[in-house]
């Protein structure tokens, strides 16, 4: 007899603003100037829009001294880079489009904003993270304080604060997680000052709200998604806090552990804000040579936000 299987659809889940955007910018700078364009860094952190993105032209590079031809017009990734990136482009000449989220860059505007104003600048984050490299590349060297947990906090010497102290943090964080850090942060600088509007973003938000209304109900849990992809770890992470223990990341249908989920009455998928829907839906079809599947999906709210590209590409 053929197992039946209930998904529970995760909703909002894939594709963010930023990321649409970005991809977006890909391929219209392709068609406009043709190929090859090159991208620094992942353009996001999906290694099936990298794929695919490399099958029409465009060549991926970490820095900008890996690019042979400089005459071919350079994309900036989602995450946002450090000022010294757009200088280099510009001292060598080179074209470059910035396909930065926009909510990444008003990070970006907050902390240069803070620290001419003259406030000790925090920002919450993971270290080497693309986009706190980013965020801590808007100042000068060493000027942003880097926190990543509440011992981090608790640790910075009260007396090296000379200045009134803010903080910011990067888009993708963990909403709880974060929470306990900034509330440490309060009680340690009660005058700290907080960003006019929260920095992780509506995306992250609604994402981890909807795999919390969901993972406690479920046997198993996946998260499609790259593993260098922070929104997507973090939506394993808040799944396995929100009582699915066993949760996990799925980059591609291949990786389904078919044996474990057959045991399953009921599992739960979403996908990071990176990963395209088309894997969510192989990941279906895969279960369903095994099972006999029905889908509900759970929705938390609809999103309705898009941001436009740059002028040069409409
Ligand atoms: S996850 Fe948020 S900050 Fe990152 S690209 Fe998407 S909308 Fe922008």
């Amino acid at each position: 007899m053929i197992k039946e299987l209930k998904i529970l659809l995760a909703f909002p889940r894939g594709f963010c603003a930023g990321v649409d955007r970005a991809i977006e910018i890909v391929k219209k700078t392709l068609i406009k100037y043709g190929p090859p364009v090159y991208v620094r860094h992942e353009i996001v952190h999906n290694t099936q829009v990298v794929k695919n993105l490399k099958k029409l032209g465009a060549i991926f590079v970490e820095e900008l001294n890996e690019i042979k031809d400089t005459s071919r017009p350079v994309i900036f990734s989602a995450h946002g880079v450090p000022k010294s990136v757009p200088k280099e482009a510009s001292n060598k000449k080179m074209f470059y489009i910035d396909a930065t989220c926009p909510l990444v860059t008003k990070v970006h505007r907050e902390a240069e904003f803070l620290y001419k104003k003259g406030y000790e600048v925090i920002l919450v984050g993971h270290k080497d993270h693309p986009e706190v490299l980013g965020t801590m590349g808007q100042l000068p060297k060493n000027t942003i304080k880097l926190v990543e947990t509440v011992r981090d906090v608790e640790n910075i010497d009260i007396k090296e604060i000379k200045k009134p102290i803010a903080y910011v943090t990067q888009t993708t964080l963990s909403v709880d997680d974060t929470k306990k850090i900034i509330e440490t942060l309060k009680i340690k600088f009660p005058k700290i000052k907080s960003p006019v509007k929260e920095d992780i973003c509506y995306a992250t938000t609604n994402r981890q709200e909807a795999v919390k209304k969901i993972a406690p109900l479920c046997d198993m849990f996946f998260v499609v998604g790259s593993k260098n992809s922070s929104n997507s770890q973090r939506l394993v992470e808040v799944a396995k806090k929100s009582g699915c223990v066993k949760s996990e990341l799925i980059p591609f249908s291949e990786n389904l552990p078919i044996n474990s989920i057959i045991k399953c009455k009921k599992i739960g998928i979403t996908s990071g804000a990176s990963a395209p829907e088309q894997l969510v839906q192989n990941i279906i079809l895969e279960l369903k040579k095994h099972c006999k599947v029905s889908i509900e999906e759970i929705i938390l709210t609809k999103e309705n936000v898009t941001f436009k590209l740059p002028r040069l590409l409409n």
